[in-house]
């Protein structure tokens, strides 16, 4: 039987390589239902090919029926075998959510439901009887390595950062960056948004909220370290002071793959690193090189509606250096204060709502 999946995000880099893998496997997979975002002209091509039932698109043009055209939460609780959730930013969450109340499993890319509702999303997984299946590379690697390690021997779990694009420019020239030089990744090729995440490491701190929620660790025992050539993934510190990693190639076909085959390994998906040509370096964060990463770690500590405020700024902000309209170390000052003036909320959905909306 061909597992139904539908893609949230389809016409993105996460999404595309998502229809990679499904173009690989034609006998494992159907695409029930797409949904892009403004990208129309992607999204006609993939309707063509994979023929999905159902599809939805935010910038959707007169062309198709009414019937064809909808809302990305009903697209998403169409009864399949997996929803991929790859929509980027905090417009993910609501998909997310409602595919999980729909009892479709998940192949999570969209890391911002778990930083704006991490507990819902993930209490809501666990009534409903939904597994997650990690896309990010990072909680691919520490999902494979807690099947080897049990959770009671761990003592630290270590995300690795690339250190995005301005990782070795003076600070001095952090004043004038462009966009396009903070889109320019020296090892992923992903869309804008997570790209000037790298850049600010807000993408990590992201990502040590992400991993706390999806494996249920304390904050404190999730850390980062810089590692330029993106080869080890993740570590695993162990009580006796072992550490394991995941090493493989800076390619998301590996983690994608496993998500949709449910953590089932598929001979050859890509071929192994020859780890004589490679080099493997650590660096600690430099807090003034990655401001950013420090203030939403410190939002997380302080939970409540805090990491939803700081995901919902820092995006803000984000967006307005990719329109020209602020520098680039603006987005961490400009963040950092309006998390000053946040009051603490119980973090109920009404209440991450309602922040997210009072930064859009
Ligand atoms: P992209 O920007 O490449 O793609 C985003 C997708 O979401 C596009 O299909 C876009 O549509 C769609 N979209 C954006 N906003 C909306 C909206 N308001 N309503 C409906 N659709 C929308 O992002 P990525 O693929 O890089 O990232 C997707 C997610 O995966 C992010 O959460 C990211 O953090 C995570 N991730 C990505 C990785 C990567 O390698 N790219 C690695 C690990 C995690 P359109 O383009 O048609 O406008
Ligand atoms: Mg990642």
């Amino acid at each position: 039987m061909r597992k139904n999946l539908i893609i949230l995000g389809a016409t993105g880099s996460i999404g595309q390589q998502t229809l990679q893998v499904v173009r690989e496997n034609p006998r494992e997979f159907r695409i029930l239902g797409l949904a892009g975002g403004k990208n129309l002209r992607l999204l006609e091509a993939q309707i063509r090919e994979f023929k999905p039932k159902f599809f939805s698109c935010s910038g959707i043009g007169k062309k198709y029926a009414r019937s064809l055209q909808m809302p990305l939460e009903k697209l998403a609780a169409q009864k399949c075998d997996l929803v991929v959730s790859a929509i980027s930013g905090v417009a993910g969450l609501a998909p997310t959510l409602a595919a999980i109340q729909a009892r479709n499993s998940i192949a999570l890319a969209n890391k911002e439901s778990l930083v704006l509702a991490g507990k819902i999303v993930m209490a809501a997984a666990k009534k409903n009887g939904v597994n997650i299946f990690p896309i990010d590379s990072e909680h691919s690697a520490v999902w494979q390595l807690l099947q080897k390690v049990p959770r009671e021997q761990v003592r630290r779990i270590i995300l690795t950062a690339s250190g995005g694009a301005l990782r070795d420019v003076p600070l001095s020239k952090f004043p004038k960056i462009s966009p396009k030089q903070v889109l320019a990744h020296p090892t992923w090729q992903m869309g804008a948004k997570i790209t000037l995440d790298c850049a600010t490491l807000a993408n990590k701190a992201f990502e040590i909220i992400e991993a706390a929620q999806l494996f249920d660790f304390p904050l404190e025992k999730i850390s980062a370290v810089i590692h330029p050539q993106s080869l080890v993934h993740a570590l695993v510190e162990t009580i006796d002071g072992n550490i394991f990693a995941q090493i493989s190639r800076p390619t998301m076909k590996l983690p994608i793959a496993l998500a949709l085959f449910e953590g089932k390994r598929k001979f050859g998906t890509v071929q192994p690193l020859d780890l004589t040509q490679q080099n493997f370096e650590f660096r600690p964060i430099d807090p003034c090189r990655y401001p950013l990463f420090f203030s939403i770690l410190k939002a997380a500590q302080r939970g409540g509606i805090f990491p939803a405020a700081a995901a919902a700024a820092s995006e803000h902000y984000g967006a307005k250096f990719l329109a020209g309209e602020i520098t680039f170390p603006e987005i961490a000052k400009l963040t950092a204060s309006s998390l000053r003036k946040v009051r603490q909320k119980p973090a109920n959905l009404k209440n991450i709502l309602a922040t997210v909306k009072s930064f859009q």
